[in-house]
């Protein structure tokens, strides 16, 4: 019992307890006996907090995991300043510790060398390895990263940073909008709680329940609960297995805020070079977990692996197909845009030709316009 009271790293643990605590009880008190506050001050800071909090899980997924931890696709400098701005306020660390923890999750996910592996317990996995000393000091294994100021400055200021952006900052909007106190008690410590929550469950909940389409190997399962509460986060087993997809959901239709955000950076300049993995590679894996249960049996190397490579091979042609089709769609392009671009010259050109025509012509007619009532 002493050891693990020495393992326990007090200062996370007792922020992550009485964060709650402390901003449930005041915001009851404050409801309850104080008659300072208006129900449209209650109601436009529970709508900033809420705002406020989408983007604050948006900033994790978008930035902390897909941009940073797993470089899925490359983000305009004014991108990641906003998007470390505002994941400062999480409290969920600096980028760069967030960052290396997880890499280090997904090489080694479910063994003991796994940060917040799933086969110590639920607990343990959802915030319980946040409180111990091991994992606090576990040290930062991310070069690259640490060769970007604006993610160095953030782990330096980290402190700073996080109660500027998750307490400050939520106060002075709250008391732009009449009330500070329930901006600091909403907006920043209720806030904080909520979103805290639901980014841990991925480590949880999605290694426990849920769907295996793509991979049976490890825990990492796709969670429809998680993905709601995590902007696309949950679709957990396709991004263990393709960590390097910026979508978690592949499909257009599927629930992935994160990767339409990513879509509409790039849209208008600020993110590029999206990675994404080949149809082929992920129909393969889709195959593969299909037929497992058939895996060493003549009816598996007879019929459905001949089959499923035929399948396989048949999509790659298809997405090289289309990959030509696009490009020679792009090159045809260019090769109107050209011609347009030739004809427009051309016809102002002419235009301007006329102009000189007409002019060169006027002063005569003007001329005679003047002096013939005389
Ligand atoms: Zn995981
Ligand atoms: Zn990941």
């Amino acid at each position: 019992m002493a050891t693990n009271i020495k393992k326990i790293c007090w200062s996370v643990t007792l922020f992550l307890i009485l964060n709650p605590v402390i901003s449930v009880a005041l915001l009851l008190t404050y409801l309850f006996v104080s008659d300072n506050y208006t129900a449209t001050q209650v109601i436009s800071v529970s709508i900033f907090g809420l705002v406020f909090a989408i983007l604050t899980n948006l900033s994790i997924t978008m930035g902390y995991h897909r941009l940073f931890a797993h470089k899925s696709y490359e983000a305009h400098p004014i991108l990641q300043g906003i998007l470390l701005f505002i994941s400062s306020g999480a409290f969920q660390g600096s980028c760069l510790k967030w960052s290396s923890d997880h890499r280090i999750h997904h090489k080694f996910e479910d063994t003991d060398k796994d940060p917040y592996s799933i086969n110590k317990g639920f607990w343990y996995a959802h915030m319980g390895w946040m409180m111990t000393h091991e994992a606090v000091s576990l040290p930062v294994q991310a070069p690259d990263l640490e060769k970007n100021k604006m993610i160095k400055w953030q782990h330096d200021n980290y402190l700073f940073a996080a109660i500027f952006v998750g307490y400050a900052f939520p106060t002075i909007i709250g008391a732009l909008l009449g009330n500070a106190i329930l901006g600091l008690v909403i907006a920043g410590g209720l806030r904080i709680f909520l979103t805290q929550q639901s980014t841990f469950l991925v480590n949880s909940l999605s290694h426990t329940l849920g769907k295996t389409p793509y991979s049976l190997d490890k825990t990492a399962k796709d969670s429809f609960i998680v993905t709601i509460l995590t902007h696309g986060e949950g679709y957990h087993n396709f991004h263990h297995k393709f960590q390097f997809d910026y979508r978690n959901g592949i499909r257009w239709y599927h629930w992935d805020p994160t990767k339409w955000s990513i879509q509409l950076a790039a849209l208008i300049g600020l993110a590029n070079k999206l990675k994404t993995v080949q149809f082929s590679e992920i129909l393969k894996a889709r195959l593969e977990v299909e037929s497992i249960k058939f895996k060493n049996t003549d009816f598996y190397h007879e019929k459905l692996e001949p089959l499923a490579s035929r399948i396989v091979d048949a999509q790659a042609r298809f997405d090289k197909l289309k990959a030509e089709y696009r490009s020679a769609a792009d090159q045809k392009m260019d090769e109107l845009r050209y011609e347009i671009e030739l004809m427009k010259i051309e016809i102002n050109s002419m235009k301007k030709t006329w102009k000189v025509l007409i002019k060169s012509r006027q002063p005569v007619r003007v001329v005679a316009q003047y002096t013939h009532p005389r």
